[in-house]
């Protein structure tokens, strides 16, 4: 089926030294379907330095272009040389659509570049319906428990995409050109100074991208016992740690860690939840998780509603257990 005014789609990559953050590719994905069904076509963005492992990792997706905007000064995400950049490159090649998946890269840098393009600006879209010559786009509001079918304004449309709600692209063959863009580094903002940026030391994955995530809430008493219990078990599993934002709030866990309406959404295959109750905004960043495990030792705890497995047990006894039992299978 073709659109009557096929748009021109910009993803914006997120990538870090060392490759392509895989929430892309749910951008990426969005970005394909709406092409697929409107007769349009895609291109990728990747900013930064350096920029080949993500560039090489993007190909054979189906972008059009992969624009290339490769400068020391872009080594670091800062919101206002990005927004600069991601700009520059919509005006020059006539976006009609920007996304990027949705996370901490985009909320930052996604809103300003709607600003500056005198845009409308959505986040964590769901899914895009092409209605006639416009779109509709959904998204999750009151922590999941309402579903908006909206529509934006004008010429230019920005919005991030729940990795969840799309299946990260897969490969169909074929290079994408890659199209270097020149950075005028004279004309970057460079308001925001960078001084240091501090590296997760655990070596675990991103809560974001693993196929497991074992998350704690206000049952662990101590970061000593969430990395003891949580950090433990994710261990064992292979699985990335999140938490409730009871830890958060009581200084056990860093706010990157977060689960939840004000934190991060996640839909791995596995989430295990420890001595968290299930509160509407914890359940809105992981109800979509495929597989539900709960221990907790209260039964009328509300997550054992939405969990396909529970165990009612102090977490203190029962998660070293568990973790025994599985080192020694
Ligand atoms: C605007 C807004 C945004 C919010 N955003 C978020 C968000 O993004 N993410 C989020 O998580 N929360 C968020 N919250 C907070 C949310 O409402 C809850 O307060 C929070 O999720 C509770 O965390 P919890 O489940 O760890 O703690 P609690 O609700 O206190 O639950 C602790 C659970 O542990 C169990 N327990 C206690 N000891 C043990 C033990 N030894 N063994 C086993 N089980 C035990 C208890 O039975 C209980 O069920 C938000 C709130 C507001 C108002």
């Amino acid at each position: 089926m073709t659109h009557m005014t096929p748009p021109k789609l910009l993803v914006i990559a997120e990538s870090e030294r060392d490759g392509l953050k895989l929430v892309t590719l749910a951008a990426v994905g969005c970005a394909r379907q709406v092409a697929e069904a409107t007769g349009g076509r895609f291109d990728i963005l990747v900013i930064g330095a350096p920029v080949q492992a993500a560039v090489d990792a993007l190909q054979g997706y189906g972008a059009a272009n992969i624009f290339v905007a490769e400068a020391k000064e872009l080594a670091v995400p800062t919101a206002d040389n990005y927004a600069h950049v991601i700009v520059d490159v919509a005006r020059m090649h006539g976006a009609t659509m920007l996304t990027a998946a949705a996370s901490t890269f985009s909320k930052d840098i996604l809103p300003r570049v709607a600003a500056l393009l005198d845009a409308g600006m959505l986040s964590d879209v769901t899914a895009v319906v092409p209605v006639g010559d416009e779109y509709t786009f959904d998204r999750v509001m009151y922590a999941g428990n309402v579903i908006a079918a909206v529509t934006l304004d004008g010429p230019v449309k920005v919005f991030t995409v729940r990795a969840s709600a799309f299946p990260a692209a897969e490969k169909s063959g074929g290079q994408s050109p890659v199209v270097p863009i020149a950075v005028d580094r004279a004309s970057l903002p460079n308001r925001i100074e960078t001084h240091d940026r501090v590296a997760t030391p655990s070596g675990r994955p991103d809560a974001t991208e693993a196929r497991v995530v074992v998350s704690g809430g206000r049952a662990i008493k101590n970061a000593a016992d969430f990395e003891r219990l949580v950090g433990g078990l994710a261990d064992v599993l292979g699985a990335a740690v999140g938490s409730s934002r009871a830890l958060v709030d009581a200084g056990i866990t860093p706010n990157t860690l977060q689960i939840g309406q004000t934190g991060k959404a996640v839909a791995p295959e596995l989430y295990i939840g420890l001595g968290i109750s299930g509160a509407i905004q914890h359940l809105a960043g992981m109800k979509d998780s495929k597989v539900i495990v709960a221990i907790n030792q209260d039964s009328e705890a509300p997550i054992f509603e939405i969990a396909d497995y529970g165990l009612v047990g102090d977490v203190y006894a029962v998660v070293p257990e568990l973790i025994g039992k599985l080192k020694l299978s």
